[in-house]
């Protein structure tokens, strides 16, 4: 089953990502931790990345379409994959087609308000796990891989907006383009985690 998640910043596409990976047995692309890693790891594409990724702007398309292509080249894609975070605008989209056959883009639907509060009060790991500083009791380091905790540079309030911004004119366009489609299932995201992915889990397993 080859799966993309669109929802703003912030939905919990991350999350859900995880949990489908791990539920179907099929590799999770999150084009944002890729990044990350990069940038952790100081590499070339790493320095490129961040100079947008700060200031709440996009990586340009043709970077992240040749890392997504080669990505889905690699052996594990041939079970299917999750893409999580692309495509993230219409040439992405249109360049995904030329490589990929989707069977199912999830849309997870979370009110602005909430969106706000949330990614402010992200706190990741580099292992790729997220959590809400609401529900960490004052830890500060990793429940699945001990180490420390951090806040992404980007999301500092003011980048948060700009964030937004980009999501409202840039992927939100995608929602009717695969609507066209005949391809997306609307997933209410405002409540936990795991009431979330009940949901995704029902229409998946309808499919
Ligand atoms: P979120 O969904 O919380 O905004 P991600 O972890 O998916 O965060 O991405 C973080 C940042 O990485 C984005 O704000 C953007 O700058 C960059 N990025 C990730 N995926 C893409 C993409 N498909 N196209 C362009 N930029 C991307
Ligand atoms: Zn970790």
């Amino acid at each position: 089953m080859n799966i993309i998640l669109l929802g703003a910043p912030g939905a919990g596409k991350g999350s859900q990502a995880a949990k489908i990976a791990e539920a179907y047995d099929i590799p999770h692309i999150s084009t944002g931790d890729i990044f990350r890693k990069n940038i952790q790891q100081q590499t070339p594409l790493g320095k490129l990345a961040k100079t947008f990724i700060d200031a709440g702007n996009l990586v340009p398309d043709d970077v992240v379409i040749d890392l997504v292509k080669s990505r889905l080249a690699e052996d594990d894609c041939k079970k299917g994959y999750i893409l999580d975070g692309f495509p993230r605008t219409i040439p992405q989209a249109l360049s995904l087609e030329k490589v990929a056959e989707i069977d199912v883009v999830l849309n997870v639907d979370v009110p602005f308000g909430i969106i706000e509060e949330r990614l402010t009060g992200r706190r990741v790991c580099i292992c790729g796990a997220t959590y809400h500083v609401s529900t960490l009791g004052g830890s500060d380091v990793c429940a699945k891989c001990g180490q420390k905790l951090f806040i992404r540079d980007d999301d500092k309030i003011e980048t948060v907006k700009a964030r937004l911004k980009v999501y409202q004119e840039q992927t939100e366009p995608l929602i009717d383009y695969y609507t066209g489609k005949g391809l997306v299932k609307t997933i209410k995201g405002r409540d936990t985690i795991d009431e979330t992915f009940a949901e995704v889990k029902k229409v998946l397993d309808n499919l």
